[in-house]
């Protein structure tokens, strides 16, 4: 199989699954409970609370466990939404943040303008912070096409106007491959989540600066477990998640991905006419490569290949027939709406999968262009 698929969930290391079963047989109290046997539990979530804090550089405290990334963007723009404030946002956000903001009760959710791959414009930025902004929520890697925003500075510029703005980032893409030292990005808080770093599923957390947590409010009432979520603590998932971030630092090779971005993108650009490379060629996650194919229908090519056992997304995930949110705020040409495909990396893939994908790319998109 060449799964070039990782951007949408990843496979979990062989290490941290037989550390998440162990864990299960081992560990199953309540952390919650008073005796003994829970506190070992607690103790084991403490760990991972404090790896997970290191890693971004705060407080174990400033550190709340959530069933993902989704549920992370929710409790922020939720908790700041009311008829007074008024956020900013991008049109490049995952649809956990653009669905949140359309169902808050904002005064106005504005949106900060980009250009053609992606990245925002400071300028308008600025421009857009007004007395009222409370909140400004962007995205850091974009999950579709790669780009790294400029984080530092985009927060010097928050800060200059407001430092009581709340500055929130969607991290899902860079945690555990990029730096995500939040001191040195100038954040507030921060969205991650295991399953996109080798880790279980439907675990994920939240970073929140003891500064902004007076203004943090529960999406889920009840034990009060993880402060803004309730629900007893899935503590063999969270766990694994923080061994699965302890390993990525030995098996992620950030020079490694680089060069097989770089070998299909070389590949591509000798082998193929009438395409475009959506991904930035500069400040783009070398995990993610979007490319649009002329004339073709992504989900045509997406399901060839799928024949061949190598699996990708369709860059545009045209849902219901729409067009790419993303791709039409980059202002693509119509012609390469429809052709995207997405291959997002990992350590499994090597250079002669690439081969076989590029061989059979090449195949397929003659064989749709003559028959379409
Ligand atoms: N934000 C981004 C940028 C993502 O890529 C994803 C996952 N596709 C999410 C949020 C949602 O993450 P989760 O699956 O952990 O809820």
């Amino acid at each position: 199989m060449i799964y070039l698929d990782n951007a949408a969930t990843t496979r979990m290391y062989d290490e941290v699954i037989d550390i998440e079963k162990d864990f299960e047989k081992k560990y199953f109290a309540n952390p919650s409970a008073l005796h003994s046997f829970g506190m070992d539990v607690e103790n084991k979530v403490k760990e991972a609370r404090d790896i997970i804090a290191s890693n971004i550089n705060c407080n174990s405290n400033e550190i709340y466990f959530t069933k993902g990334a989704t549920e992370s963007n929710n409790i922020i723009i939720s908790s700041l939404s009311n008829e007074k404030n008024k956020a900013l946002t991008t049109k490049l956000e995952h649809s956990s943040v653009i669905d949140a903001f359309e169902n808050s009760s904002f005064k106005k959710v504005d949106l900060i303008n980009n250009d053609k791959f992606g990245f925002v414009n400071l300028k308008d930025l600025e421009e857009k912070i007004d007395d009222d902004t409370k909140l400004v929520s962007i995205i850091y890697v974009q999950n579709e096409i790669g780009s790294i925003q400029n984080i530092k500075k985009i927060s010097e510029i928050i800060k200059a106007k407001n430092k009581d703005i709340l500055f929130h980032i969607d991290a899902t893409q860079a945690f555990g491959k990029i730096s995500c030292d939040i001191n040195e990005l100038g954040v507030d808080s921060m969205s991650f989540s295991s399953h996109k770093i080798h880790g279980p599923k439907g675990i994920g957390g939240l970073y929140i600066s003891n500064k902004f947590k007076n203004r943090i409010k529960p999406v889920l009432y009840g034990g009060r477990q993880e402060v803004f979520s309730s629900g007893t603590l899935n503590a063999p998932a969270i766990y694994a998640f923080s061994k699965a971030l302890e390993l990525s630092k030995e098996k992620e090779d950030f020079e490694y991905i680089k060069n097989l971005n770089l070998y299909l993108r070389n590949k591509i650009t000798d082998m193929f006419k009438g395409y475009k490379i959506n991904s930035p060629t500069e400040n783009s996650s070398p995990y993610i490569l979007n490319i649009s194919f002329e004339k073709i229908k992504s989900e045509v090519l997406l399901h060839m290949l799928e024949s061949d056992n190598i699996f990708v997304s369709s860059g545009s995930a045209c849902s219901k027939g729409n067009n790419s949110r993303i791709l039409s705020a980059l202002n693509l040409d119509k012609k390469y709406m429809d052709g995207a495909l997405r291959f997002s990396f990992s350590h499994e893939i090597t250079k002669k999968d690439l081969d076989f994908l590029v061989n059979k790319l090449n195949e397929y998109v003659d064989v749709i262009r003559k028959v379409y």
